[in-house]
């Protein structure tokens, strides 16, 4: 992990997992944005601020995925910072079984306990909504951008670098990850479409750095959801059950699954479900004791 300065005092700490944000205050304490995937990362992070005698003042968190809030309980406890993060998602940090548990829709077999789904648990210290907040004395712009998870949030320095959480995820990211993980398949297309309002900023992606394309970005996330979308409608010209749409997408995309990436990728696909029927496309019913869906 390194600590790169990316403009004025906006800095991140890249690593081969989610990258994490640094705005460092004047009085050398800073605000993290994310914590990383775990306690590890996260007692390197607390070396490597130290060196330069930087403290945490707090940790901003785009949202409750555990690469995003792994490190925040180690943090918390070793340097009692402030933990902020939108409604919805601190609700998620406070109480990590709800990841496992709104995948597997009750208390969650063990298999879907481990620190990759569930993180240590932290406790949010304020509650943080769009629009401009004074973060310890200074001026940061906070954007909605659910979608991805349903509370997720974006930050904008005063350095105007817009920190995107897993909003948008980059190039090489796409060609590992051919089907992206959303929760709300509608708000996800407004999210882009307001970012894209923004693409004079400087963008940064958890998942792929800083970008200097944005647009072109977009419009390759918009590229993937739209390529699932036609694939789930193509499979739902037949009747399905969901371990039928499931068999199918993992045999069109040639994806790798064990049955932690089931799970998964089965509350992505019930997003983009969500999405079909709502919107009027598509219908869910039951027939013989089967749940199945269908096109209208
Ligand atoms: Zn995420």
């Amino acid at each position: 992990m390194k600590l790169q300065q990316i403009k004025g005092s906006t800095y991140a700490l890249e690593s081969d997992t989610a990258a994490i944000g640094l705005y460092l205050f004047e009085d050398r304490s800073c605000l993290l944005i994310d914590s990383g995937p775990n306690q590890k990362q996260a007692a390197e992070v607390l070396q490597i601020l130290g060196e330069s005698g930087w403290v945490i003042w707090g940790i901003f968190n785009t949202h409750a995925h555990a690469d995003h809030c792994g490190g925040n309980q180690y943090i918390q406890k070793e340097q009692h910072c402030q933990i902020l993060a939108s409604e919805i998602e601190a609700t998620f940090i406070n109480h990590p079984i709800l990841t496992p548990y709104s995948m597997y829709s009750a208390h969650p077999i063990k298999l879907l306990t481990g620190k990759f789904l569930m993180p240590a648990p932290s406790q949010v210290s304020r509650i943080i909504g769009p629009g401009v907040q004074d973060i310890n004395g200074i001026e940061f712009e906070i954007l909605d951008l659910t979608g991805h998870s349903l509370g997720q949030l974006g930050i904008i320095t005063p350095d105007g670098i817009l920190f995107v959480g897993d909003s948008l995820i980059a190039q090489n990211e796409l060609e590992l990850n051919p089907f992206l993980y959303v929760s709300d398949l509608g708000k996800q297309f407004e999210t882009m479409e307001m970012l894209r309002a923004k693409s004079h900023l400087s963008f940064y992606l958890s998942h792929g750095g800083e970008i200097e394309n944005v647009p072109d970005i977009i419009d390759l996330n918009y590229g993937v959801l739209n390529d699932a979308l036609h694939i789930l409608e193509d499979i739902l010209r037949k009747p399905c059950t969901r371990e039928e749409i499931m068999r199918e997408v993992i045999a069109r995309k040639s994806l790798q699954v064990n049955r932690n990436h089931y799970f998964r990728l089965w509350a992505s696909i019930s997003a983009f479900l969500s999405y079909l029927c709502d919107e009027g496309q598509a219908i869910i019913y039951t027939e013989d004791n089967y749940l199945k869906f269908s096109l209208k």
